[in-house]
């Protein structure tokens, strides 16, 4: 595959551009991998990455049922931040936010990491106790986070009220290194990388069937015939589900529409994010100029990945009273994503009761952020059967009562 490089670039520029390589290639089904990942989502593709960088494993489908990115990878806000309180949390979203740092370079590929900030507004007393507390957690952990006072928001964020009436802004978390990243990129780089250590990504391809032999995997049934594997990886987010129903396994996860919008493109207003969980609502500007805002999920299971008007209703009109200049703007499209939202608001990087087949779900509102280092960790986990970073994140923790409880990092927020 070709490299890009500022040369490369300024060649092409003098020839119409029709040297470059595709991107990734289409290729034809073989009839067994080594291993299968469904879904082409960033989790799915950075699962194969790994396997290949980190343990030499390139005999790797990715089975995607649409196109690549499609899914919410393509739908996200795209925050990425690692402040989370419990440890084996901090651990896995620090690994995601480090490695991110040198995403492009790696994948020789601009997924253009822009660590901004991100600023989580305390808006209660109820909140100013869980943020701090989630500081001191940070500095233990080696995440680097601190708790600013008003001032220093207002001097951060000059658009914004912090006197409004009914949820003055008391401080709030502030990741200096945390931001955003442009999130079709982070999969089509991934996809790119993969492509060229020979993977196979088969798009408009779906899986509708998991077959074993003597409880263990064999391979997988799909709109595109029989296709044999060794291990599996299951990385489909909100049809997680289903997916493990054909496996044979139930999961403690629902789905869930979230939805996100976007303003009309406006000068630079503000240069990091911010995200109010008590109002409900979180906006950051993209380098188009658009003000990228989300919501939270539709209060009902669903699988229907639109928008819907009485949400992008109550999403403004809780942000109006912290943003007012968001009044006056015109709102350019909305739409959704399923996410799979488990108990404790953590996700599930775990073997499964078929042997070889793994699942790597439960990411919900906020996994964007965790692809690197989730990839990295599972991949681990289906080379070697165990990885430090996924250990804590097995199904048995439901049944074993040891939940990771990130309802104040994750519940609601991104
Ligand atoms: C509106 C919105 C805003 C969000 N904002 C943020 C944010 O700001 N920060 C953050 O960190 N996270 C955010 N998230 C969450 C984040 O997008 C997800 O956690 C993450 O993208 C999940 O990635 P994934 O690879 O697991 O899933 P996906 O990207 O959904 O990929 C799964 C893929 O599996 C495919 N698939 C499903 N079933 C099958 C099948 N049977 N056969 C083959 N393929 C199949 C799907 O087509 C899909 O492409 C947001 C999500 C939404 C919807």
């Amino acid at each position: 595959m070709k490299r890009y490089s500022v040369f490369a670039v300024a060649k092409e520029a003098f020839r119409q551009h029709k040297g470059w390589d595709r991107a990734w290639a289409n290729p034809e089904p073989k009839k067994e991998y080594e291993a299968i990942i469904i879904g082409a989502g960033g989790h799915g593709l950075a699962t194969a990455y790994y396997l290949g960088k980190n343990f030499g494993i390139t005999n790797v489908a990715v089975i995607e049922k649409g196109w690549l990115g499609g899914g919410n990878t393509g739908r996200n806000t795209t925050i990425i931040r690692s402040n989370y309180l419990q440890d084996p949390s901090a651990a896995i979203y620090e690994k995601a936010r480090s490695l991110y740092e040198g995403l492009s370079q790696d994948l020789n590929y601009n997924i253009m990491f822009s660590p901004r900030g991100v600023i989580m507004l305390a808006q209660t007393q109820h909140e100013i106790r869980g943020y701090k507390r989630t500081a001191y957690a940070n500095q233990l952990q080696g995440v680097k986070t601190e708790w600013i006072e008003p001032k220093r928001v207002k001097e951060l964020v000059p658009i914004m009220n912090i006197e409004g009436p009914r949820y003055p802004v008391l401080g709030g978390l502030w990741q200096a290194r945390g931001g955003t990243a442009r999130h079709d990129a982070v999969a089509w780089g991934y996809a790119r990388a993969c492509s060229d250590m020979g993977m196979h990504i088969l798009q408009k391809t779906e899986v509708t069937g998991v077959t074993q032999e003597n409880g263990q995997v064999t391979g997988v049934e799909t709109s595109r015939g029989h296709i044999g594997c060794k291990k599996l990886g299951i990385v489909v987010a909100g049809h997680c589900s289903h997916v493990a129903e054909m496996a044979g396994f139930r999961l403690p996860v629902e789905s869930v529409p979230l939805q996100a919008l976007v303003s009309e493109p406006i000068k630079p207003c503000m240069d990091v994010v911010v995200m109010a969980n008590t109002v409900h609502g979180y906006m950051s500007q993209s380098d188009k100029g658009e003000m990228v805002i989300g919501g939270g999920t539709d209060s009902f299971n669903g699988y229907h990945q639109r928008g819907s008007f009485h949400h992008l209703e109550e999403t403004v009109r809780a942000l109006v009273e912290t943003f007012p200049m968001i009044a006056r703007l015109k709102m350019l499209r909305h739409w959704g994503g399923i996410v799979d939202v488990t108990g404790d608001r953590s996700p599930i990087l775990s073997d499964t009761p078929l042997g070889g087949c793994f699942i790597n779900c439960g990411w919900g509102t906020g996994g964007f952020k965790a692809i690197p280092g989730s990839g990295w960790g599972f991949a681990e986990l289906m080379a070697k059967g165990y990885s430090p970073l996924t250990a804590d994140f097995g199904l048995n923790r439901f049944t074993e009562g040891r939940f990771i409880d990130e309802s104040v990092a994750a519940g609601v927020a991104h």
